[in-house]
């Protein structure tokens, strides 16, 4: 199995969402903890191509911006997981995974992934959640997920994605061993 690894944003170009507080930045955290997750894919013996672009959709591309989804469909990966923080009131916590529809096995990849990060930093669930309007789950021809680790504009959740950066990495890469067990 190859899966293509989308770290949402893109640091130096977009920030995504930052704490108030801390200045935090989305795409700097999920930068960090995609490539922990390559790392994990890879001691098990699973391929993987990461990718932090601030091309969508394949606007504005050029060599140092490549189209995330032309590359992901061009890559020969099986499956698609783009990483992302949540951000909303300041009040709002926790984990979700967002598919293009649900049913199929974008569906059963979501549900393994957020099993694992649910249980394995006690976050709040937030469950799946189809988003068809979303370019990387659009167009992509794989199964795709897009998770939404955390809030990063929650003060306790901010410590999690800061300070909890392996555990959420190790999550997503039993929730994608879980998945490709399952098919
Ligand atoms: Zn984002």
């Amino acid at each position: 199995m190859k899966v293509f690894l989308n770290p949402g944003h893109k640091v130096g170009l977009d920030s995504g969402a930052v704490n108030p507080t801390n200045g935090k930045t989305e795409a700097e955290t999920v930068l960090k903890i995609g490539g922990l997750v390559a790392d994990y894919l890879a001691t098990a013996g699973i391929d993987c191509e990461l990718l932090q672009s601030n091309s969508l959709a394949g606007e504005d591309e050029d060599r140092n911006n490549p189209s995330i989804c032309r590359t992901a469909n061009e890559s020969g990966a099986d499956i698609f997981v783009s990483l992302h923080c949540n951000a909303a009131n300041g009040r709002a916590q926790g984990t979700e995974t967002l598919v293009y529809s649900e049913g199929g096995s974008a569906t059963g990849l979501a549900k393994a992934i957020q099993k694992r990060i649910v249980e394995g930093l006690d976050m709040v669930d937030r469950g799946i959640k189809a988003r068809p309007d979303l370019a990387v789950l659009r167009n992509t021809t794989m199964p795709a997920v897009l998770v939404e680790l955390a809030f990063i504009d929650n003060q306790d959740d901010v410590i999690l994605l800061t300070e909890n950066q392996d555990d959420f990495a190790r999550a997503i890469a039993r929730g994608i061993t879980d998945y490709q067990l399952m098919m």
